[in-house]
């Protein structure tokens, strides 16, 4: 077993949910590690390695790119408290709970949103997205989560970037889901604005929200006429602890992003390419067993389906409480359903080191000794 992977006798409970995944020994390590001081200059190399890892990993040479301290709800609220000013109208293609939840947030902090909504498991497709967008005038944002949790299913958005690219609107991308286990490139795909989260894909405990600005959407936070309405979320407040100057804003959680750093490095030595393969080997060897079974698949086409996590229809012979004796008898999680697929579905998730052969067949094996 390399070190990096995750072994019985590993962990407390294999995490197949839709994260927080299970964590490698590697990187809890590395957050046990001696606390120093967010000020002191050898910290300071730290978060210019992390930095650097990141705008690797987001394949972006954005000088703004960092970890908000907050989970990745706070990198969706630093997305839109920035972007967003009084009345901007922002445009949020919504396919799940996650797009619902841009679009509330995009509202709280002053936008006139308009909703383009797509029944929960289905993927948008380029051209009605092109039409969405042509249909309204002054556009300011757009926004889309490349990979909605709530339901498992992927949306396009290379051709939506290229669309948006030569335009005053500003493309924001949640990659929260997606980081690290599909492919994402934000300065090739013209994305402005995308933020992630730690628990996915990356198996680094909740708690941080890998983000990335563009210069283009820096040049519209500069022009605001009011200051941005979080002060802890103001991306020119952090830009100046984050970026040269170092300027003291907030107590950055230090140890956290030891671990970050750490989960960076372990993608980085995989290399994304045999990362993103490894979760589509999975992915196709979990879905090939499922055919055989009473299970159907929320996501009806494969294409649109997420490597990482898997939704599925339960069929009638088996109870949503299953998966919650499966967790205290054989200590493994599966995530239910969200909003109005509650009771109807389970997801599973095979979330970086979790994406392994070998889980699927636990999977099947302990819930082959309940039905
Ligand atoms: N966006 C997506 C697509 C998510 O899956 C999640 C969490 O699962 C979030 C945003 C919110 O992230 P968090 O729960 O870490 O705040």
């Amino acid at each position: 077993m390399d070190s990096d992977s995750i072994d019985s006798a590993d962990f407390s409970k294999l995490l197949l949910g839709p994260g927080p995944s299970n964590v490698p020994q590697r990187i809890l390590k590395a957050i046990s590690n001696n606390c120093i001081s967010h000020l002191d200059p050898d910290f300071f190399d730290i978060l210019d390695e992390i930095s650097k890892n990141l705008k690797n990993l987001f394949k972006t040479k954005n000088e703004t790119t960092f970890a908000i301290s907050g989970t990745g709800s706070a990198g969706m609220e630093a997305a839109f408290a920035n972007i967003i000013e009084k009345d901007d109208k922002a445009l949020i293609f919504n396919s799940g709970l996650f797009g619902d939840r841009m679009a509330d947030v995009a509202s709280r902090y002053g936008g006139r949103v308009i909703e383009v909504k797509k029944e929960w498991g289905k993927n948008f497709k380029f051209q009605e997205m092109k039409e969405a967008i042509d249909r309204e005038k002054d556009l300011k944002v757009v926004a889309i989560v490349h990979a909605e949790t709530s339901t498992g299913s992927f949306q396009p958005i290379e051709e939506l970037g290229e669309y948006l690219k030569n335009s005053d609107i500003i493309f924001i991308v949640d990659s929260v889901t997606s980081f690290t286990g599909i492919n994402l490139e934000v300065d090739n795909w013209s994305i402005d604005i995308c933020y992630s989260g730690t628990q996915k894909c990356l198996n680094v405990p909740p708690g941080l929200s890998p983000i990335t600005f563009s210069e283009k959407a820096l040049n519209k936070i500069k022009k605001r006429k009011e200051k941005v309405q979080s002060w802890y979320l103001d991306i020119n407040l952090l830009k100046d602890y984050h970026e040269q100057s170092r300027v003291y804003h907030h107590t950055a959680p230090v140890n956290m992003l030891y671990g970050f750093n750490e989960g960076l490095k372990i993608c980085l030595e995989e290399g994304l390419e045999e990362r993103f393969s490894r979760h589509q080997k999975v992915s196709k060897y979990f879905d090939s067993i499922i055919k055989s079974t009473d299970f159907g698949f929320f996501v009806d086409k494969e294409s649109d389906s997420l490597p990482m996590l898997k939704s599925l229809v339960l069929p009638k012979s088996i109870s949503d409480d299953l998966r919650l004796e499966i967790l205290k008898n054989d200590r493994i999680e599966i995530g239910g359903g969200l909003g109005h697929t509650k009771g109807l579905i389970w997801r599973v998730g095979f979330m970086g080191c979790n994406a392994e052969i070998k889980n699927v067949d636990i999977f099947f094996e302990v819930l082959k000794s309940y039905v």
